[in-house]
């Protein structure tokens, strides 16, 4: 039979989710969202420590033992104004939950009450992890609770996450073996040519159309380079140089991203780059340099993990789950998935409806909210199959011989 979810728990979502879209905040600077989390799991009488100055862990202890499991959920907003029109719009001038941090947040806070409400029915940890920065700054906020024992204590054998996701109607879930988000890393090309008068440009080394060649060339990476079925991204996103309209620029500056699937293809992406830079460079008689700054790694669902898990949503949840195709966005969640099976399951929360269509990290960024008893579910449901070994993970699948 489907899990219920008590209205009590869901009404509770829904303000803890209001009142921390109310009062976004930026990076690892969660001070107050992390309070609030604390104040949540003390009121629940679940036991949490601070893992990382605003990174909270909260550990829900079945009353039997069995394998313990992590949720996680980011806590962090953008810094973009709000335009939603929703009553409970951001207070503060400058930051939104516009990528839906705010109900992940909220939506383990429901899963923790509902698992601790019902642990004398658990076999198994469950640990629920709520981070900071997952838009950054770097390194993120993953990486730095890891490395603090995140996964060490208890020790976790499986993950999931809940990511809202403006392309599925409310009351789907998407669930995707393999790479689910694309590897992210940074590039800073500086381009040093010679300046001068810009009505003798024989008298000058020119940056400006080395540039401008760079910018195309660089295309080539991803066109010409790479097998169409593979997924890459090469964009140039600033580019800067100059000083006025008759003076010829010594130096451009540009910066980019660099997205891929495939750590082999990702792997390829820096040496192919310097090449084109320093082919064109010399070509056009000024030097360049390329930084390229390592970024998260691409999220990799565990296959069968994710394949029974979506099995077991859809046939004992009643659940409408799709296959959601992979993005070229990144999420710091890969660095748990690299060191568990792990599975990133979108939510939708999409309705025509309601005129709930803009898309993450947009001002006019709604969700709705009846998908958060979904999301609540969905975390719960992942807890107790892994738990109850209703669905076994890869090394006692090996142990048992099948
Ligand atoms: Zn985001
Ligand atoms: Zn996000």
């Amino acid at each position: 039979m489907p899990l219920i979810i008590a209205q009590e728990t869901i009404e509770r979502v829904c303000d803890l989710r209001r009142q921390i879209h109310r009062f976004p905040e930026l990076g690892f600077d969660v001070h107050r969202t992390a309070a609030l989390v604390e104040s949540e799991l003390s009121a629940l009488g679940i036991e949490y420590r601070r893992v990382t100055p605003t990174g909270v862990v909260g550990v829900v202890r079945g009353a039997r033992g069995g394998p313990v499991v992590g949720l996680r959920a980011d806590m962090d907003a953008l810094p973009i104004p709000e335009q939603s029109g929703e009553p409970f719009s951001s207070e503060h001038a400058n930051a939104m939950h516009a990528c839906g941090h705010d109900a992940h947040a909220a939506m383990l806070l429901g899963a923790a009450r509902t698992l601790q409400q019902n642990r004398k029915e658990l076999s198994g940890t469950v640990v629920c992890i709520f981070q900071p920065a997952e838009e950054g700054p770097d390194p993120g906020g993953a990486l730095p609770m890891i490395e603090a024992g995140v996964m060490d204590d208890p020790k976790i054998a499986a993950m999931a996450m809940l990511h809202v996701d403006t392309r599925l109607e409310t009351g789907t879930i998407g669930i995707t073996p393999g790479p689910v988000s694309a590897a992210a890393d940074e590039f800073y090309i500086s381009v040093h040519g010679r300046g001068g008068h810009g009505a003798y440009p024989h008298t000058a080394n020119d940056a400006i159309p080395a540039a401008a060649a760079m910018v195309l060339g660089l295309q080539n990476i991803a066109a010409r380079e790479t097998d169409p079925l593979a997924s890459v991204v090469v964009t140039v996103g600033t580019i800067a140089g100059g000083y006025r309209n008759n003076v010829i620029s010594d130096k451009v500056e540009m910066s980019g991203t660099f997205r891929a699937h495939d750590p082999a293809v990702r792997g390829q992406l820096g040496q192919r780059a310097r090449r084109v830079i320093e082919g064109i460079a010399a070509a056009y008689n000024v030097q360049a340099t390329l930084r390229v700054v390592s970024g998260y790694p691409a999220v990799v669902n565990d296959d069968k993990l994710a394949a029974d898990f979506a099995a077991y949503m859809a046939t004992r949840e009643n659940t409408r789950v799709e296959r959601a195709a992979p993005t070229m966005g990144a999420e710091d969640f890969a660095y748990f998935a690299q060191l568990v099976p792990s599975v990133l399951v979108r939510l939708g929360i999409r309705n025509e409806g309601k005129g709930i269509t803009a898309p993450g990290h947009s001002a006019q960024f709604r969700l709705d909210e009846d998908a958060l008893p979904v999301g609540v579910r969905t975390l719960v449901a992942f807890a107790n199959v892994v738990t109850s070994g209703a669905i076994r993970l890869g090394a006692e699948r090996h142990a048992a011989g099948d």
